[in-house]
């Protein structure tokens, strides 16, 4: 049986309800690095939870909450909220080696691969913090074209940690086809399995034979960019991998913000509310609708 690691606990990942793969409950992105954020958590769960209720209403029943370490992640608090508003959430370990590294702890780089595997293994194994929650998958980001030496150290600490947990792995990437690539070679590398990759932030790539190759490799291509403004964009690459027979590796999301470091909601629900109508009248089937928005989030973040 597969498996999703929620904040909640382990649960079967088959359920039937949508899932969406790329959001933020709440984070302090652009803010200075925290090792504890702290949020006014009246005014957090008075904007999350209804929130949340409304998209369970919408259908959607998991959430793959992507804020970091150091960038404001609260197990505890996602703990809360899944419990309050019956929406599945599952929180990640790894760091974010984007914007410059400034979310990176300061030591990054006196740290080994081991010192880094052993740092997250720690919180698969015994929960994050004091909390006792257990990470759902690994998160990395890169800027460059070209993985830097930081961006290795990190990438071989998610292969090895994959090895060992089965957790999959989510790199912020956009559009560095070439540093997508190198990933997929490094996992290789390491033993691991191109469908263990999630390529975060892939409707930025601007050619989508890009997309094809990483996608006939196996990894999964998140499209998480899904807006009113973007439909047409994020339709066209649907269609491209499509007609490729690929549309099996293919994630859809927002990367939403339902809490952001002003309070503000950058919102998450026009999957249900605008995207899916619009896959239905160009022509696509229930059952590929159903691939897109359940069965293939749920497979890729499910741990194998
Ligand atoms: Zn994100």
């Amino acid at each position: 049986m597969s498996v999703l690691m929620s904040v909640i606990g382990q649960i079967p990942a088959d359920d039937p309800g949508l899932m969406l793969p790329h959001e933020h409950i709440m984070s302090k992105f652009g803010g200075d690095p925290v090792q504890q954020a702290e949020y006014d958590e009246h005014a957090l769960f008075s904007a999350i939870v209804p929130y949340l209720q409304k998209l369970r209403g919408l259908g959607c029943t998991a959430i793959a909450d992507c804020t970091s370490a150091y960038i404001g992640r609260r197990p505890d608090l996602l703990r809360r909220v899944s419990e309050k508003s019956g929406v599945v959430i599952l929180t990640n370990t790894g760091w974010y080696g984007a914007s410059g590294g400034r979310y990176l702890p300061p030591e990054i780089g006196e740290l080994s691969v081991d010192a880094i595997f052993h740092s997250w293994k720690a919180e698969w194994e015994g929960g994050i913090g004091q909390t006792g929650i257990r990470p759902g998958f690994i998160k990395t980001a890169i800027d460059g074209n070209h993985l830097t030496a930081v961006d290795r150290k990190l990438m071989t600490a998610a292969a090895r940690l994959h090895g060992v947990s089965g957790m999959p792995i989510q790199t912020h990437t956009g559009n560095n086809p070439k540093a997508a690539e190198e990933i997929l070679d490094l996992l290789t590398s390491e033993g691991v399995g191109a469908d263990a990759w999630i390529w975060v932030h892939a409707h930025y790539v601007l050619e989508p034979i890009h997309l094809v190759r990483a996608a006939r490799r196996g990894a999964w291509i998140s499209l998480d960019g899904v807006h009113p403004q973007r439909a047409d964009l994020i339709l066209s690459l649907c269609r491209a991998l499509s007609q490729e027979g690929l549309l099996g590796r293919v994630l859809l999301s927002h990367d939403g913000n339902a809490y952001t470091a002003d309070g503000a909601c950058r919102p998450f629900d026009f999957l249900m509310t605008g995207f899916i109508p619009r896959l239905m009248k160009e022509g696509f089937s229930t059952a590929e609708v159903n691939a897109l928005t359940a069965a293939n989030p749920r497979r890729a973040l499910s741990i194998r």
